[in-house]
């Protein structure tokens, strides 16, 4: 009950916000919705002490109630500055007409000090913020004038109850502005540190990601450079049977250096703080995409056995991403005659776990951890091409996603990744 209450505060807090406005709107329209809502609720005590009282008046009420809820609709339909103006102008003329009618007895004049805090914090510039001070202050001399010099029509149904009421009400109001006000000033600080570490962490993610990716481009323009020379200077001598050999390293160095800045590439746009845009991406359908692009380029048999897998909530793109490099490594880190792949899911407390099981040539314990580094690499095989950043780009797409990635694996005895997804 209490859960749905707050729900429902919440709700009516936000009416009319959204999330291109800025910090201070957002705050602005908060505060007026909530003091909407105090001012209806006060309305309705008003109402219910009439019908006990059995007083002729309540018709009244219910109009003064039907105009004082204004205020949510002109926020429901994005008319902000409209109601501003129907806030700043409305209820002090609703003031001061019953200062008139009900005389100074009903201490509607407290009640004003709720619209000069108010009109501080609406308007932005200061003229208006003096105008609508003004505004206040002459409405609340004109009701003093005229409570002075004539005589209010139901002066005499007023008690010292409804004084009590309109302080009550002038202290809730100033006090909700005020409560809102400080909360939502902490919720902003406390945003801007958050933002502000994940800055810092993010500059020194950029300061080591710059400086490994220039020193891993360093060794394959190396290569070039030196069989460069080496050609160079076999042509001076006039010596050529070296030249298609050391061709074909300037040519690896160059597939390497290509490899290496698409997977940098690739890896700094998700790392780029985008929103990441869901969909439902159905695992079999891709999966079997992966399955025969996996065939495609085999120098040798590749066994694939996969589960039925689920339909879920994720990006086609990112997922894709982290499958197929999972199986293309259980492809490539693999010296059995065939090559088997088993993968598998199920569902474990509310995550989808994935499996990615082969026969290949396993990690050893010490290096589980390393593997999804940067540029973390184990074998220096020339015929196994890589970069080292397939895994560091898969953990990270992971855990954008909400999950996490593992492994267990022993040499020899092949490895099996764990992929898992929040439902
Ligand atoms: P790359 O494959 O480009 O080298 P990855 O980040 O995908 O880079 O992998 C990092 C390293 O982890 C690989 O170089 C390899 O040594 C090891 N590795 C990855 N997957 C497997 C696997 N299934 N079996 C054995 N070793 C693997």
């Amino acid at each position: 009950m209490r859960q749905k209450l707050l729900q429902s505060w919440q709700k009516i807090s936000h009416i009319g916000t959204n999330d291109e406005m800025s910090y201070l709107d957002i705050m602005r329209l908060k505060i007026l919705n909530q003091l909407t809502v105090s001012i209806i609720f006060i309305i309705l005590l008003f109402i219910i002490k009439t019908l006990f009282e059995g007083e002729e008046d309540i018709y009244v009420l219910f109009i003064i109630l039907v105009f004082s809820s204004a205020i949510l609709p002109f926020h429901y339909f994005k008319m902000y500055q409209p109601a501003r103006m129907y806030w700043a102008i409305y209820f002090p003329l609703l003031l001061t007409a019953a200062t008139m009618l009900y005389g100074r007895g009903v201490g509607a004049n407290t009640a004003f000090f709720i619209f000069i805090t108010t009109s501080m914090f609406l308007f932005d510039n200061f003229r208006n913020q003096v105008l609508a001070n003004l505004f206040i202050i002459v409405l609340f001399l004109g009701s003093m004038y005229y409570t002075n010099f004539y005589e209010s029509p139901y002066a005499d149904i007023t008690d010292d109850g409804d004084i009590i009421l309109m302080f009550i009400i002038t202290a809730v109001g100033v006090s909700t502005i005020i409560l809102t006000f400080i909360q939502e000033i902490r919720k902003y600080i406390k945003e801007l540190e958050n933002k502000n570490n994940s800055l810092s962490t993010a500059y020194e993610e950029i300061e080591r990601f710059s400086y490994i990716s220039s020193h891993n481009l360093k060794t394959p323009v190396r290569t070039i450079r030196s069989f460069t020379d080496l050609i160079e200077r076999d042509i001076k001598r006039g010596k050529t049977e070296h030249i298609s050999e050391y061709l074909e390293y300037i040519k690896q160095g160059s597939e390497q250096m290509q490899y290496l800045i698409n997977d940098i590439l690739e890896y700094s746009k998700i790392s780029q703080d985008k929103h990441i845009e869901l969909e439902s991406v159905d695992l079999n359908k891709a999966m079997s995409f992966i399955a025969s692009q996996a065939q495609i380029g085999a120098t040798k048999p590749i066994e694939l056995q996969i589960s039925d897998l689920p339909i879920i909530e994720s990006n086609r793109t990112l997922i894709n991403a982290v499958f197929q490099n999972l199986i293309e490594n259980a492809a490539k880190y693999n010296d059995k005659p065939s090559v088997e792949i088993s993968v598998s899911y199920k569902l474990a407390s509310k995550m989808h776990v994935f499996s990615f099981a082969d026969n290949g040539i396993g990690i050893d314990k010490v290096y589980h951890d390393k593997i999804f580094g940067m540029f973390e690499r184990l074998h220096s095989d020339p015929n196994i091409v890589g970069t080292g950043i397939g895994l560091a780009m898969s953990k990270r797409i992971v855990e954008r996603l909400g999950g996490s990635i593992s492994l267990i694996s022993e040499v020899g005895k092949g490895s099996t990744f764990f992929v898992e997804l929040p439902v």
